[in-house]
């Protein structure tokens, strides 16, 4: 059949199909008639399409259809353009068997079929394009809440750090005023003094947490970068846990790595403060009898340190969540009451402050964990990569350590900088 032909079948029961569509589709007077001219919109180009054999004179209304805010402008009912079509499509199929013989009802349908085809396609590419624009728009949105809310966590933790500072001076101030003219000479033994000093010792610890986490916030974290050896720090820290260590029963092992022993620019304070907080989350998630251990490598440009235990480990969803900010997991059993005690929980800074410190030292820290398993204890290794800074950013400590790369008898280095060398 010739496509003049299929036209003028297909125009024969253009009203019927029409009438039909509009039954199954439209409800209500408002809506009908709007519909009624959409589809008669819709056929016009269809019969043009068919006329001329250029499928592209589907194109406006199929736009139209795909980009009308609510599908009731053209149906009632939550119908998209691409069902539209295809029940558009089922219902000429079906019109086009009942009103004509079996031969013409073929020939109609083959010419349409090529029509529709393009249409559904064009429809489902232009749908798919406003839902994933609508969800890159959705996206942005909440993203724009959650830095809000970063936002408001910050300034809260700032400002309340500071509020919190000058009492906690005070208190400072006149605890010790008051240790000092007691009468008592076992002053320094008073359970209610030593009670308060505790107190107040843990409450310096997370207002300086909060103004650590506050610095880092605002890019405020400013390093003092000195030469130095990790197995220093290290040995310092074993130094001062070891009571902790003893009294939970623990084993730390801290061994001695390559890179370890290697000259290196880093703030050692805060290096200090980094390691002390993995290691006191090591002691306080790991029950009495287990183990720690810190070993490490270098790396091209890097030296990675590894803090192991064999504690109640992290379950995967949470290994990146623990590094924001009141990052603590909300586990029912956690105790505030000591910072080392097994469980003992804080207030979810520790760890953010750490990840802050190294990526101020422009590297980066994160977690390896089986899972979350307090019977079986699968353990933590926390990894930090460390760049090895042999020169110093400040020309005045370049002039006197000179290349930390450079053989030690030619610097000179320990007689200058009274550093002590770590104990081998
Ligand atoms: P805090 O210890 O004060 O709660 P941190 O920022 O140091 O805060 O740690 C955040 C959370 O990460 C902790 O509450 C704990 O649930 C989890 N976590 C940290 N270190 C370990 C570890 N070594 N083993 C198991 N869980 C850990």
């Amino acid at each position: 059949m010739s496509p003049l032909n299929a036209q003028a079948n297909f125009a024969k029961m253009r009203p019927r199909l029409i009438r039909r569509a509009l039954q199954q589709l439209a409800r209500g007077a408002g809506v009908r008639e709007n519909f009624e001219g959409q589809l008669s919109r819709f056929f016009d180009m269809l019969e043009q399409a068919l006329e001329t054999g250029d499928t592209a004179w589907m194109d406006a209304i199929i736009l139209e259809w795909v980009s009308s805010k609510t599908q009731t402008d053209i149906a009632e009912g939550q119908k998209n353009a691409t069902a539209l079509l295809t029940i558009l499509f089922t219902l000429a199929t079906e019109t086009a068997r009942e009103e004509m013989n079996a031969e013409e009802a073929l020939d109609a349908i083959t010419a349409v079929q090529p029509i529709f085809t393009y249409a559904l396609d064009k429809a489902a590419r232009l749908e798919m394009e406003n839902r994933v624009a609508y969800f890159a728009n959705e996206i942005a949105s909440v993203q724009q809440k959650l830095e809000q809310l970063d936002r408001s966590k910050s300034n809260f933790i700032s400002v309340a750090a500071h509020e919190l500072k000058t009492p906690l001076t005070l208190i400072e101030g006149y605890t010790s005023m008051m240790r000092d003219s007691s009468s008592d000479p076992n002053s320094e033994s008073d359970p209610l003094l030593n009670g308060v000093r505790t107190g107040i010792q843990r409450l310096r610890q997370i207002v300086d947490d909060m103004i650590d986490v506050s610095l880092i916030d605002n890019n405020m974290l400013s390093l003092n970068s000195q030469p130095l050896w990790l197995s220093h720090i290290l040995d310092m820290l074993q130094k001062n846990l070891n009571d902790t260590i003893k009294e939970r029963c623990l084993n730390l092992e801290i061994k001695k790595f390559p890179g370890s022993q290697d000259w290196l620019y880093a703030d050692p304070e805060r290096l200090y403060q980094a390691f002390q907080n993995l290691l006191t989350n090591g002691i306080k998630y790991t029950p009495d009898g287990g183990s720690l251990a810190v070993d490490g490598r270098t790396l091209p440009g890097f030296v990675e340190v590894t803090f192991t235990d064999t504690g109640i480990g992290i379950s995967p969803e949470d290994q990146e969540r623990i590094f924001e900010k009141f990052g603590q997991l909300g586990r029912a059993d956690l105790h505030s009451s000591s910072k080392v005690k097994f469980k003992g929980g804080g207030p979810g800074l520790g760890l953010s402050i750490t990840r802050g410190i190294i990526e101020a030292h422009g590297g980066t820290i994160w977690v390896e964990s089986e899972g979350y398993d307090e019977k079986n204890c699968p353990g933590s290794t926390f990894h930090i990569l460390l760049p090895v800074r042999t020169e110093s950013a400040d020309p005045r400590l370049s002039k006197l350590f000179g290349d930390l790369t450079k053989p030690k008898e030619e610097k000179n280095v320990e007689k200058e900088t009274r550093i002590n060398p770590p104990a081998s």
